[in-house]
């Protein structure tokens, strides 16, 4: 007879995106320069990551090559179980559209709409319908309700930030990615942002990976990991400003 024991330990975890031996190198000959160096990494679903390292160590890189929006030099990458190279650009598109949510820096936010017609451009390009359960319980975490028929320009640089993270929440991504989404904000507009990114990610099982040069934005994800001259040297779970200062400092010695 056969038995079956009862698991108690965690599923596997699944890799939202990953990276395997990628090499990217921009020009060639003796002026190439290698930004990213045999790089091996996944991100984790339902994990926040932050990426850190000195100026120049491939953080952007790295970013742009997971998320699509760069091609490697060799190696390859992958988004959930679909690996990117030799898709076509048409895939390419509908993939980034549809599985990745971006947030940059400078927000991007379209001048003439409004905060909501923001937040479900994408779907209308789409022509998906929104799941209007999720897109209220992101504006509800977004504390937005009341700003929704603002433009950008009506909005503080903290609340155009969360419209754009409302944005790349709203059609239920497998990854966003932000290149320093807090780079453009003052102390407090910067934790709301980081608050709302950690309340994405749990209890709202959203996977997101961002860049930033700020221990104390790092200390909001579950894990951060170190660049320098293209590789990854050190990793941290569970960070702390301070643990992720002193690991920059041993870095920077
Ligand atoms: P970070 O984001 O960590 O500051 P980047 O990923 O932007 O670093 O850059 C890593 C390295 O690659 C740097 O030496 C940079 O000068 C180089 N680099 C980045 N983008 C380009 C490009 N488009 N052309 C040439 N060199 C580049
Ligand atoms: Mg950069």
């Amino acid at each position: 007879m056969t038995r079956y024991n009862t698991i108690t330990s965690a599923p596997p975890a699944v890799a939202a995106a990953r990276a395997t031996d990628v090499v990217k190198s921009f020009g060639s000959g003796a002026t190439a320069v290698v930004a990213l160096d045999h790089v091996d990494v996944a991100l984790w679903r339902g994990e926040f990551t932050a990426i850190m390292g000195p100026s120049g160590s491939g953080k952007s890189t790295l970013m742009h090559c997971l998320a699509g929006l760069d091609t490697v030099t060799s190696g390859t990458v992958a988004i959930g179980d679909v690996e990117l190279r030799g898709l076509s650009d048409k895939k390419m598109t509908a993939l980034r559209r549809d599985r990745i949510g971006f947030v940059f820096q400078s927000f991007n936010l379209v001048p003439t709409l409004t905060a909501l017609e923001n937040i479900t451009l994408p779907m209308a390009i789409a022509g998906r319908r929104p799941d209007r359960e999720w897109v209220t319980t992101v504006i509800d975490t977004l504390g937005l309700r009341d700003r929704l028929g603002h433009r950008p320009s009506e909005l503080s640089g903290g609340q155009q930030q969360r419209v754009a993270i409302g944005r790349a929440l709203a059609g239920r991504p497998d990854i966003v990615f932000g290149d320093e989404p807090t780079g453009n904000l003052d102390s407090r507009s910067s934790a709301e942002v980081l608050r709302i990114l950690r309340e994405s990610v749990d209890p709202l099982g959203q996977t997101v990976v961002i860049v930033t040069h700020d221990p104390k934005a790092a200390s909001y994800a579950d894990r951060v990991l170190f660049l320098a001259d293209g590789r990854i040297v050190d990793e941290l779970r569970s960070p702390t400003a301070d643990t992720v200062l002193d690991t920059m400092k041993g870095l920077e010695s």
